[in-house]
């Protein structure tokens, strides 16, 4: 195992898909043989080492190249476990070197055409084209900075081809008026929630809405999950058209896992002709954590923050990625997920100013049970300066019973439970009393974080536990402002 890049370990490179000509296989080969050993380059082809404190980020076994998943530790890769997370490492060193601001820069997915070949043919040409002479010079004797200047002007490009042209810059969302309900909402300076109804297992309908029925008049906007764990349910897409249908606003969950660059773009114009208006974009939960058998761990077409970046110009610019015009471009508000126990808060928080400068204009929060812990990540977002660009709903489940609890603590990415909590849990559990102590934990955790900066409301997520969701809300004294109770409503006639 080399010394120079922590964590590495063998990893087959990317092949090409083509036979290049000789003199292209044999610099590939070279290159392979001295970036292999020195940065744990996998031949992707579309190199972004400068950026990327020279680790490739390609080691990630989930192949995420604009940071961590939501699984990041200290202590290891959650879809393998017998490595350290090596988008930690990146940071690590970015944050050591001084060169962390250069993670900002939102990085392109894959040109499929160009992996497992050469990038040093690029960086050949682009040499001559600035001509050698002013590369040297550029180089050579020169301040950090210049010198750094000098080298982005030969990478930059290759880095960033033209229809990519991404930037580490804010950009701000074209619609001026609020595209959706919870938008305007949000906008208006409600402290709103959102609340979670799981999609069905089959193609029967009736209790998928029923709940969104019942939650309905309780919340801004209801997300429906797509395939989380990796295991097929009803598409998020299919239940988000069902609650318009019911006259409920949907937040469709996108996972990049189960999608390519082209599905995407598809499915977010078929959702917005629907009427889909809140669109949350993840990465997706790892193949590790589906039944078997496994599909393929390795391999992401795009990731959340490109999603981002992809959905924000087809809306902004009224255009596909490959350049084509769209001459009706849909509508959205763009959310993702946050994550403030995942890795360090000041990576997290690095993580989430890149996805609100790739589009994100809300977060929903990863499960939070620790309101002093959210208190460090938040103060890590407001040194970033973005609380004013977008919009934070803290992630709240009630637990069950003492078991969920274990499980949540222990396996699911991203999440801790003070032991404190736990104890209260085991206790409750042990007097039969657990579903009424995880309610009240639920209800302390949003009195907790409803007055600190930054935080815009509360995602409700009581997975497969519907029906506790309107008490909740009712308890903490969130009822929107408009709100009917459901009998009245329907004593209201149409
Ligand atoms: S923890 Fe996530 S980001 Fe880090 S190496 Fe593993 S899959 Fe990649």
């Amino acid at each position: 195992m080399p010394v120079f890049t922590p964590g590495r370990r063998w990893q087959p490179p990317y092949l090409p898909f083509k036979k290049e000509p000789f003199g292209r296989r044999l610099l590939a080969a070279v290159e392979k043989s001295i970036k292999g050993p020195l940065f744990g380059c996998r031949m992707c082809g579309n190199c972004m080492l400068q950026e990327t404190a020279f680790i490739c980020p390609m080691e990630c076994p989930k192949g995420e190249r604009n940071g961590p998943c939501g699984g990041s530790t200290a202590e290891h890769c959650y879809v393998d476990p017998t490595r350290p997370c090596i988008w930690y490492k990146i940071y690590e060193r970015s944050f050591s070197m001084g060169r962390e601001e250069h993670l900002l820069e939102v990085l392109p997915p894959l040109d499929w055409e160009k992996t497992g070949t050469e990038t040093w043919g690029d960086v050949i040409g682009r040499v001559k084209e600035i001509g050698v002479g002013k590369v040297a010079k550029g180089l050579a004797f020169q301040p950090a900075k210049k010198r750094y200047e000098a080298w982005d002007d030969i990478f930059g490009p290759i880095r960033q081809p033209d229809w990519w042209k991404g930037d580490s810059e804010y950009h701000k969302t074209c619609c001026e008026e609020p595209v959706s309900e919870l938008e305007r909402r949000l906008q208006a300076g409600e402290f709103v929630v959102t609340s979670e109804v799981a999609p069905p297992v089959t193609v029967a309908t009736k209790k998928l809405k029923e709940n969104i029925n019942l939650i309905k008049p309780y919340v801004a906007a209801i997300n429906f999950t797509d395939s989380p764990s990796a295991t097929p349910r009803m598409s998020s897409w299919a239940c988000s058209t069902m609650a318009i249908g019911e006259g409920a606003e949907p937040v469709m969950q996108i996972a990049a896992r189960d999608r390519t660059r082209v599905g995407l773009q598809a499915e977010v114009i078929g959702a917005a002709a629907l009427g889909v208006r809140n669109i949350l974009c993840l990465s997706g939960d790892s193949m590790k954590m589906a039944p078997d058998p496994k599909g393929r761990m390795d391999v992401i077409d795009i990731d959340s923050i490109q999603m981002l970046w992809i959905l924000r110009k087809m809306r902004d610019e009224g255009k596909y990625l490959d350049g084509r015009k769209i001459k009706f471009p849909p509508q959205y508000f763009l959310g993702a997920a946050a994550s403030p126990f995942a890795s360090e808060p000041k990576f997290q928080a690095l993580r989430e100013h890149k996805k609100v400068n790739a589009g994100a204009q809300f977060f929903q929060t990863n499960l939070v049970y620790d309101a002093d812990g959210l208190e460090i990540w938040l103060n890590e977002i407001a040194k970033r300066d973005i609380l004013d660009k977008v919009f934070i709903l803290i992630g709240i489940t009630p637990i069950k019973n003492y078991k969920i609890a274990r499980y949540m603590n222990d396996t699911v990415p991203g999440v801790f439970i003070p032991d404190k909590l736990m104890k209260r849990m085991e206790a409750a559990e042990a007097k039969g009393n657990a579903e009424e102590e995880g309610v009240q934990i639920a209800l302390e955790l949003i009195e907790q974080v409803r007055g600190k900066q930054g935080v815009n409301g509360i995602h409700l997520m009581a997975v497969g536990w519907e029906e506790i969701v309107p008490r909740i809300i009712t308890e903490a004294g969130l009822l929107p402002p408009d709100f009917v109770k459901p009998e009245a409503a329907e004593a209201v006639p149409a």
